[in-house]
């Protein structure tokens, strides 16, 4: 079976599992959101008002007939004027998703849009953003202020005064990406913002990212699963969805690769919605060279060298959590020594310039080691290593839950922490 291919499903069961993966990851209320479909026909699908965003099913899915005829149990959303404007101005655009996730409500409310040059993934998922005025909601005005947001522009995503987001897709998986990635990336814009000052890409540090997709890879003429092997496409699958149901990894971002063995390993490929990742979707490396008809992740060259040089590394997973983001975004030092776990799982932790992780340069590969198990890469990324691939995760979930501590921690007071003496104490004890 190939990757869940939204497009064969039918648009109420592609709603349904959309709005309870949003409600689940907290970026929406029981009350708020809609999200909707234009099919072939011109029939448009629909969340129903006012009812559990948290229980739906497919059967509360409204139809909306070419003709306005309803079809179904409940009323259309309020919101269904501003769902059909879009549509009507914008024929690129297949399906919409509104609601009110906290990050980007914050920017609603200060009237702002996030800058996407945070990250590159964000920049290139998101597209331009437009900032529409307050309405009523419900209102025939509020769909105006929105469609005229989107009607002759390259708007994929709105910011609407006073109330909260709506963005646009060639599909519904589409614009879930851009809705998870926006919202993402309005955290990370936060969280850095109260530790320090936020630091943005330029378009040509965006385009070089661009361009690191190889194009270019060796494929192996044969290829063999022995069941080791298909384990570690298993493991690897339930990792990245741990990943994600931790909040550290979002459809559009997030690499991991297993060593399997010499310097043969297994990789997540790009551009695979990470929340719906299947064993046949991973990419096996082997002697250097990848699995027939597959591309791997663009960092595969990076794994395949730190695999080669530091024998000790048996997993590695590279993605942009929130709050460990806000230290690879502001230049403010990831300090580790707050509880004894931190420490202990991750020492040290150095941040590296964005465009360290470019093919060709050794820098990564160099930097890590038995006591350098993880590094932050300035506005990309932060990459973590172990032996097996839980220990690894655990690393990651430590690591994020610290910088989560020092964020909110932030307002509080300074940061007092662990020092010198007990260090050395906790490396005796645990790292002897
Ligand atoms: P509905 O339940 O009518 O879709 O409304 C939710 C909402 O967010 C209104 O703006
Ligand atoms: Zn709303």
């Amino acid at each position: 079976m190939k990757q869940l291919d939204v497009k064969l499903m039918h648009p109420r069961v592609q709603i349904t599992k959309v709005i309870s993966r949003i409600y689940k990851n907290g970026m929406t209320t029981t009350s708020g959101g809609n999200i909707s479909i234009l099919d072939e026909n011109g029939d448009i699908w629909v969340t129903p008002s006012a009812i559990d965003k948290g229980t739906l099913t497919e059967k509360d899915i409204i139809c909306v007939k070419k003709d306005g005829t309803i079809v179904g149990d409940h009323k259309p959303s309020s919101e269904f004027p501003f769902h059909k404007a879009i549509y009507e101005v914008r024929p690129d655009i297949k399906a919409v998703i509104h609601a009110h996730p906290p990050a980007l409500v914050s920017y609603s409310i200060v009237r702002e849009i996030p800058n996407t040059n945070i990250i590159p993934q964000a920049r290139e998922i998101c597209g331009a953003i437009g900032y529409a005025p307050y309405g009523m909601p419900g209102s025939e005005e509020l769909g105006e202020k929105i469609a005229a947001e989107f009607d002759g522009k390259d708007n994929m995503a709105v910011i609407m005064e006073n109330h909260g987001t709506v963005l646009g897709g060639s599909d519904l998986l589409d614009a879930y990406t851009r809705f998870e990635t926006l919202e993402f990336c309005a955290r990370t814009i936060i969280n850095a913002s109260a530790i320090g000052t936020p630091t943005y890409l330029n378009d040509e540090q965006i385009n070089e990212f661009g361009k690191q997709i190889p194009h270019d890879i060796a494929h192996n003429e044969s290829v063999a699963y022995p069941p080791e092997e298909r384990e570690i496409r298993q493991n690897i699958c339930s990792i990245v969805r741990r990943a994600c149901d931790q909040g550290m990894m979002i459809s559009s971002y997030g690499t991991v690769s297993v060593r399997w063995k010499d310097n043969d390993f297994l990789i997540t490929p790009p551009n695979v919605a990470r929340w719906d990742i299947m064993p046949e979707d991973i990419v096996q490396i082997k002697g250097g060279k990848a699995e027939p008809g597959k591309t791997p992740s663009r960092a595969f060259e990076l794994h395949q060298k730190i695999y080669e040089q530091n024998p000790h590394i048996n997993s590695i997973i590279l993605t942009q959590p929130p709050h460990l983001m806000a230290y690879g975004t502001t230049g403010v030092k990831f300090d580790v020594r707050t509880i004894p776990e931190s420490w202990i799982f991750l020492q040290d932790v150095p941040c590296v310039p964005f465009g360290t992780h470019f093919k060709g340069n050794d820098t990564i590969p160099e930097l890590l080691s038995e006591s350098v198990p993880a590094v932050l890469i300035a506005n990309d990324s932060f990459i973590v290593t172990g032996d097996k691939l839980l220990q690894t995760f655990d690393r990651l979930e430590v690591a994020e839950f610290s910088a989560k501590s020092l964020v909110m921690g932030a307002p509080l007071g300074e940061l007092k922490p662990i020092n010198d003496e007990q260090i050395e104490d906790l490396r005796k004890n645990f790292l002897g």
